[in-house]
């Protein structure tokens, strides 16, 4: 296997951008897990399945094909039995569905087994709530990226903004704060840092220069 560079924290975190950008800068693929967990939840609301059924939900994980493909441009495509799903689980309907799948723990099994897969193909940043605890726990370079509450809820405001959503800041406080709650306390793989993680409160930290951070640790191999 090549490097893995693990990174891990809570929305709004800023950490799928800098994961990406930092991939690029370091020519790794970027692999994001949460994008898995949500194609998953989209395939489980298409077929109208209820995402209580824990059973079902791990069948549904079992008859599906996932995969993250990195195209040239530095962008990611999310694959759902072959279908290019990338623009279509971004949805807050969908974001706020993701914790039903991603609690069980049949479902995140085969998930491990798919994003060790996807990781192993070469060099990568992996991304998500449980890289440096659970899927990669041996890897040498793992962070925990953080910001302060208003910041992560400001950034997620943004960012649902350009994509022309109407929520109102306080919804989507609401929403971030449920979510993180589920992540952080779930039984299985729960959003925690790994004890050997470096953690990074990026709250006054531009992109760039937590991307440069985190640049320098992994050149010197530190993380
Ligand atoms: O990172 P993103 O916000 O796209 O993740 C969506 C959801 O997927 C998270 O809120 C979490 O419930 C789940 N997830 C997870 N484990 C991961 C990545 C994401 O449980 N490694």
């Amino acid at each position: 296997m090549g490097n893995i560079i693990a990174i891990d924290g809570p929305a709004g975190s800023g950490k799928s951008t800098v994961a990406r950008l930092l991939a690029r800068r370091l020519s790794y693929i970027y692999v994001d897990t949460g994008a898995m967990y949500r194609a998953l939840t989209l395939k489980a609301l298409r077929k109208g399945l209820d995402l209580n059924n824990e059973e079902k939900l791990i069948e549904l994980t079992r008859d599906t094909e996932l995969d993250i493909l990195n195209d040239p441009s530095g962008g990611i495509k999310v694959m759902l039995d072959g279908e290019d799903v990338t623009s279509l689980i971004r949805t807050p309907e969908l974001t706020n569905n993701v914790s039903y799948i991603a609690r069980v723990g049949g479902v995140r099994e085969k998930m491990l087994d798919s994003q060790r897969m996807i990781g192993g193909r070469g060099d990568s940043v992996c991304e998500g709530r449980d890289m440096g605890t659970v899927v990669f726990p041996e890897t040498k370079y793992k962070f925990y990226l953080d910001a302060e509450f208003p910041e992560r809820a400001s950034r997620r405001y943004k960012e649902l903004l350009g994509d022309g959503c109407k929520l109102s800041r306080e919804e989507i406080e609401k929403d971030l704060k449920v979510r993180d709650h589920k992540d952080m306390n779930r039984d299985i793989a729960p959003l925690k840092k790994a004890d050997d993680a470096v953690y990074l409160d990026t709250t006054n930290m531009g992109i760039d220069e937590v991307v440069d951070k985190l640049t320098v640790y992994v050149n010197e191999g530190r993380g």
